[in-house]
């Protein structure tokens, strides 16, 4: 969802919601009653989560519900009613003893620290839908979700847990928002309030910590328990931090979330020294970032070439000499061994024992995936969760996308093959399963402003493999392409990057390029 999109749902759910009162005046594990537009509604706290549901009680037909004590009955969470003891799930309204009662449940969700309630919009009744709870509020588990609305809207209720204290964002622009060029707010896809509109439960700021197979539910660290008849992983990856003496110093930062970047232009300042460890996608953007902060920046790479895994040797060094225009410095081949510092990082220092001054270090040194819950409940990983064409794990109750899986021995660490990945899950969850997972061409640009670059597929020549190469100095562009059994392999391109989703579409579609072999390297229009 776009920026002005974003703001007309927000537009939206202002119009509807209602402001109740602050979170902290429910007390945790209880409920109070709000008339709301002139209804009885029973507002419940369970850690930083709200449920909103009718006061009146069906079985005894009082008002009672805001009284009643909240807990876990077989992992669902539910309100006891103080008359007749009935209980009625929080989520969806249904009384667990008689499946002729229910209560109305209204979206309610936690704008800064404010409760809001839409009593317009009692959610539909949920009894004999399936649950399917969601780990991970990022790019692939909500893009499945969306998928999954558009290919099944009415089947599923939708729980989502998410580790991060927001909606979801757009991760591949926080890079933008290092540089100062987009805000934090432009990189919405999914705020809080779009949750409450389309019914989906979201417990944000709250990961979870324990899955219980056998009896499947999930239970988060704020102690929010929820049965599931699916689960999907998508807890994406964490950033390596190298294991060096002073890893662990203040000043030392990864580049995963928006809370790093708000560290990094916490510390940026114009004249203050960074130090970037890692020549690759995420530590050249870092750089530059923090160059158009005002910081000096030095990034330093084990290897002799930038970006080594997209890029060929004449690119890697023409995308050098770009960056050194624009004022950054590197340090290559160097190996870092130590961060130096008593209570801030103050110094890098190298295997050959010289030294760097640092304000801030940035260790941009690759990502793995984040497996630990699915290994701690035993299902099969190796760098990643194990998944099929499917995307179903070995439990075939779970289901699993994004960063965090390993399919056919590929883990995986730019979008485009999540939202494959993210398109064939959700219809396999909607009960469509024609669609299998074959894999993706990974294609990778770099978002420097002014410096294009592009790069996908096979980018070393083999022995029966034959470049095509164009090169201009004058205009500093700079085109590779890969051509094998007459099929185009891979394209580098430096400074005219415009052919690159064709050339990533001829890759793609295995082409036979034999014909076009003159024109390939002007484009799709020649
Ligand atoms: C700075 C930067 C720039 C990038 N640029 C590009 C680019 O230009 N092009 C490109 O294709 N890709 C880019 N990427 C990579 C892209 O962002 C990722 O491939 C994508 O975000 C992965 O999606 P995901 O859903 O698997 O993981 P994520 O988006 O990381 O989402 C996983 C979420 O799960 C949460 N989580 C983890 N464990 C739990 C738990 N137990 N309970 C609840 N929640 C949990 C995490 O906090 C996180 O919010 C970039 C990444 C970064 C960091």
């Amino acid at each position: 969802m776009n920026a002005a999109v974003t703001a007309m749902a927000d537009r939206a759910s202002a119009r509807t919601s209602t402001y109740v009162c602050g979170l902290e005046e429910i007390l945790p594990s209880a409920g109070v009653c709000a008339l709301v537009e002139g209804r009885q509604i029973a507002i419940f706290r369970v850690g930083d989560s709200v449920y909103a549901l009718s006061n009146r009680d069906p079985a005894s037909d009082a008002n009672v519900l805001s009284r009643g004590l909240v807990g876990d009955l077989k992992g669902e969470l539910v309100v006891a009613s103080p008359i007749y003891k009935h209980h009625y799930s929080l989520m969806t309204g249904q009384c667990q003893e008689d499946p002729e009662l229910f209560v109305d449940v209204f979206p309610a969700t936690v704008v800064n620290g404010n409760v809001m309630v839409d009593v317009r919009a009692p959610q539909p009744r949920r009894y004999g839908k399936r649950r399917l709870v969601v780990v991970g509020n990022g790019m692939a588990g909500m893009r499945t979700v969306e998928e999954l609305m558009k290919q099944a809207p009415d089947s599923w209720e939708i729980v989502v847990f998410g580790a991060e204290p927001h909606g979801n964002y757009n991760r591949i622009l926080l890079s933008p928002v290092l540089a100062g060029e987009k805000k934090k707010e432009e990189i919405v896809l999914h705020a809080p309030e779009w949750y409450v509109e389309h019914g989906v439960t979201l417990h944000m700021g709250d990961p979870v910590v324990a899955i219980d197979r056998r009896k499947r539910t999930v239970k988060s660290q704020n102690g929010v328990e929820v049965t599931y008849d699916r689960l999907l992983l998508a807890t994406g990856s964490q950033p390596i931090v190298l294991p060096i003496p002073g890893a662990k110093l203040p000043g030392v930062i990864t580049f995963r979330d928006l809370a790093d970047v708000d560290a990094m232009i916490k510390r940026a300042g114009r004249g203050r020294r960074a130090v970037v460890i890692g020549g690759g996608l995420l530590g050249l953007e870092a750089a530059n970032g923090l160059r158009m902060r005002g910081m000096d920046v030095t990034v330093v790479h084990l290897l002799d070439t930038l970006m080594e895994r997209q890029l060929d040797e004449a690119a890697a060094s023409l995308l050098r000499a770009s960056l050194v225009s624009r004022g950054i410095s590197f340090k290559m081949p160097a190996q870092t061994t130590e961060l130096v510092g008593e209570d801030h990082v103050r110094a890098v220092r190298f295997k050959d024992g010289s030294e760097i001054e640092a304000d801030l270090v940035v260790m941009a040194v690759g990502v793995r995936p984040n497996i630990e819950l699915a290994t701690s409940v035993g299902l099969k990983c190796e760098r990643g969760v194990l998944v099929d064409d499917t995307l179903q794990t070995y439990d075939p109750s779970i289901y699993a996308v994004g960063e965090c899986v390993q399919h056919r021995k590929i883990t995986f660490g730019l979008v485009a093959p999540l939202w494959e990945q993210a398109r064939v899950c959700a219809m396999h969850l909607a009960e469509r399963g024609v669609s299998r997972y074959r894999g993706s061409l990974a294609a990778t640009q770099l978002k420097v402003t002014g410096i294009d670059l592009y790069s996908a597929g096979e980018f070393h020549g083999t022995e029966h493999a034959e470049d095509i190469v164009l090169r201009d100095p004058g205009r500093r562009v700079y085109k590779r392409l890969i051509v094998r059994d007459n099929k185009l392999r891979g394209a580098v391109l430096f400074g005219d990057t415009s052919a690159g989703p064709w050339y990533a579409e001829l890759i793609e579609a295995g082409k036979d390029v034999a014909g076009l072999r003159d024109r390939l390297l002007f484009g799709p229009g020649t």
